[in-house]
């Protein structure tokens, strides 16, 4: 068995035990493989252990993956940020982007759906910046409702809007824990107050900090590191 594999395994089982030590099911969890950076035996290496659904930050680097293993059992999430001119690219190759942080680009995002890929819907995540770095991208809370507002209204074509994404406050787990409880509030309410049904996903956990956010209700973690070691 490849490394990767045993490193899946042990992965899969931590997942389901924190889920379970929280009081969830054991399926409400979805793991995303982090491939950014990866070459396409490690990636083939997670395939071949039965993972599915892959993460990428970038355009370049996935798409050569993607066409080259041309394999419609995946799941590709986009995970970092997007220029709009390279909505096209996610339209065609991606089933979910986590990332979107403006009303321009999901309307260039719908805009590449109804051209290039109409017969299908892309899941959409707004990425918010709870705790308020400058560093991070992100809407702030006000600025989410406030897009929410706007999709509602317009409501782009080819577009679901799924949930929420966000990104971790590295090294502090009080506060990696007060952002991950603040998105999942958000999420409710942002649920609750606009009548979206479809609105469940949290993405949130990485390597660090994916116990903390299976705690505090997750339902997807971008895991990378701990799955394919470190990047060089
Ligand atoms: C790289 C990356 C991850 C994975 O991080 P690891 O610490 O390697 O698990 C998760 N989410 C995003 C947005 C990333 O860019």
């Amino acid at each position: 068995m490849s490394q990767v594999a045993d490193n899946l395994n042990v992965i899969r089982a931590r997942i389901k035990q924190l889920s379970i030590d929280a009081g969830r099911t054991s399926d409400e969890v979805q793991l995303i493989a982090v491939s950014k950076t990866r070459n396409l035996t490690e990636v083939e290496q997670a395939i071949a252990a039965g993972q599915t659904a892959f993460g990428e930050n970038t355009i370049q680097d996935a798409l050569s993956k993607i066409l080259l293993l041309d394999n419609p059992n995946l799941q590709w999430h986009f995970i970092g940020h997007l220029q709009s001119k390279k909505a096209k690219q996610v339209a065609e190759h991606f089933q979910w982007i986590h990332t979107v942080d403006s009303l321009k680009l999901a309307q260039k995002l719908s805009a590449a759906m109804v051209q290039h890929n109409p017969q299908k819907v892309l899941n959409c995540l707004l990425q918010v910046n709870i705790s308020g770095e400058a560093s991070k991208s992100g809407l702030s809370i006000d600025e989410t409702e406030a897009l929410l507002d706007e999709l509602q209204q317009q409501k782009p074509p080819n577009l679901a809007w799924r949930g929420l994404m966000t990104i971790g406050v590295n090294n502090d787990e009080a506060e990696t824990r007060n952002t991950f409880s603040a998105l999942r509030m958000l999420r409710d309410q942002c649920r609750q107050k606009f009548n979206l049904k479809e609105f469940d996903q949290l993405s949130m956990g990485m390597s660090g900090d994916y116990d903390i956010a299976i705690e505090e209700g997750a339902t997807m973690v971008r895991i990378g590191t701990e799955l394919f070691g470190q990047r060089k």
